[in-house]
């Protein structure tokens, strides 16, 4: 594949005035490609003309059909190319082509849907009290700066800019340092689209200085975040001194809970797939499984025979389960996190160690680990790893399950494996969590909402509604009255 050293600013493809940034294929350790990210003024000038784009009659009084026909082209040209833009994201994340196939169809989907939702969009007409006609109608915000993580970037991107172009803003996106290259190749394809200029900029380059000043720029009116917690924090600070509306997706240490009635073929397979898919750098991946203390054994015993199993190997390859991580820095945090939880005094029983191999020497690979002997209180059980580690911890009682479930900064997500509703239900109640599967994991459809509760955020996406999150609500008073008002004695 050839690269350019452009991005995109402003509506014009040109070389970043910014550090260059090199990105690494994480099965090989090799360099991809090198380009050079964004400067202070790429930024300022990227604002500055979304701003103005976004004031344009062309696009400002578009309507909701003709915008809605660009976002299904843009879907359309994401489907033609869907093999490159999955080979893509493979080599520059690491993960594997079915997931990265998965993610590429699901931000066709994510255009094709929020084109749909934007037609469907309405106001309201409200119930009067006196002699006037009373609305309310939605705004475009201006300019959204959106921040992604290096997870799962075409499929985070899709998830901002589509609502955001849909509710009639300008994009300032800003992906994370270390995968730019599938964003940068989605800014080409929407504007390939006929997206007017200015109303998308890609701008790689540092969080912290790059990210930071598009969060403060003045003329952003909204940032949509995803990304960790610590980011999060900085971020929504940064957003309230501006009185800024902000949503933040971010970070989860996601329970499990297997009850001593679960089907445990259903239930083996889907808390593998919850943690090892995409090698657990997932913000969902339910990494702390409760299992009944009558059954613990057992299904600790399935679960760590089957991972044993699991296929390691590049993303490139379709027969690939569990794929490097994202680089090897990465990978080490990884590592020494694990090496943590064994000074905790976790008993590793598979994994706790790079794959051993010549094919595995240069890759940024860690094997699946499932951990057990720690306590709920452990850093091991509160800290979100992002990695192929399983933490198991047995369970006799429901009402102590739940308060250790609940007993977390975070509330992103939670498994529940029974063949009991009322007991599904139940527990599925009390939990403290957005999501919410039962006998199932890690399935989306972009008519739910996603979101987090406590430090997982605050906001949501997807679903109709998830256009109202890039909108100002405004309320109009028509005078239908033939009287002057009586204040005055008119
Ligand atoms: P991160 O927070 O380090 O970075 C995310 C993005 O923020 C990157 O683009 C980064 O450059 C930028 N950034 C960093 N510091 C910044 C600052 N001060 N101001 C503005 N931008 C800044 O996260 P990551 O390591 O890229 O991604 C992994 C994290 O993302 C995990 O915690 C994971 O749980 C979370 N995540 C959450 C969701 C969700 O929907 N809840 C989805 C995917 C990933």
């Amino acid at each position: 594949m050839r690269f350019t050293d452009e991005i995109l600013i402003g509506g014009v493809w040109r070389r970043g005035g910014g550090e260059l940034i090199e990105t690494r294929d994480p099965a090989t350790g090799e360099v991809i490609t090198a380009i050079h990210g964004a400067d202070l003024d790429d930024v300022h000038q990227a604002v500055e003309s979304g701003r103005r784009a976004a004031a344009e009659p062309g696009w400002r009084d578009l309507l909701p059909h003709e915008r809605a026909r660009l976002l299904v082209r843009i879907a359309g040209l994401i489907d033609e190319r869907a093999e490159k833009l999955a080979t893509l994201q493979t080599t520059d994340t690491g993960k594997s082509v079915n997931e990265t196939r998965a993610l590429v169809a699901s931000a066709a989907g994510t255009f094709r849907y929020f084109a749909a939702a934007l037609e469907t969009l309405e106001g309201a007409r409200t119930p009067p009290r006196g002699q006037y006609l009373s609305m309310s109608v939605h705004e475009p915000i201006g300019v959204v700066g959106a921040i992604t993580p290096w997870n799962s970037p075409i499929a985070s991107d899709a998830q901002k800019i589509a609502p955001a172009l849909a509710a009639g803003n300008a994009v300032v996106l800003k992906p994370a340092e270390w995968t730019p290259l599938v964003s940068l190749a989605l800014g080409r394809l929407i504007t390939e689209a006929g997206l007017p200029a200015g109303l998308l900029s890609v701008l790689p380059g540092p969080g912290r200085t790059i990210g930071d000043a598009v969060v403060r720029h003045p003329l952003v009116g909204k940032v949509t975040f995803t990304g960790g917690t610590v980011t999060g924090r900085a971020i929504g600070a940064a957003a309230a001194e501006k009185i800024m509306p902000v949503s933040l997706e971010l970070g989860g240490k996601s329970p499990t809970i297997v009850f001593p009635d679960a089907d445990l073929d259903l239930t083996v397979a889907g808390i593998l797939y919850g943690i090892f898919s995409s090698s657990g750098q997932s913000c969902i991946a339910g990494s702390r499984v409760f299992i009944h203390a009558d059954h613990y054994d057992e299904v600790l015993d399935r679960l760590v025979r089957h991972t044993e199993k699991l296929r390691i190997g590049p993303g490139g390859d379709p027969a690939t389960q569990v794929a490097p991580l994202v680089t090897h820095a990465h990978r080490d945090r990884v590592a020494a996190m694990v090496d943590r939880a064994r000074e905790e005094g976790a008993r590793v029983l598979c994994g706790g160690r790079p794959p051993e191999g010549p094919e595995y020497a240069a890759g940024a690979y860690y094997l699946p680990t499932i951990l057990d002997g720690l306590s709920n209180g452990s850093a091991t059980c509160q800290e979100e790893i992002f990695g192929p580690v399983l933490v198991a911890l047995p369970f006799a009682d429901e009402e102590d399950l739940v308060q250790q479930a609940n007993d977390s900064v975070y509330g992103l997500a939670c498994g529940i494996w029974t063949r009991d509703y009322r007991t599904a239900w139940r527990v599925a109640r009390r939990i403290e969590a957005g999501t919410v599967w039962i006998n199932t994991y890690k399935q989306f459809s972009i008519s739910t909402p996603f979101g987090g509760w406590k430090q997982s955020g605050t906001g949501t996406e997807k679903g109709r509604e998830g256009i109202l999150a890039y909108a100002r609500q405004k309320s109009l008073y028509w005078g239908m009255g033939e009287e002057p008002l009586p204040w005055a004695g008119v």
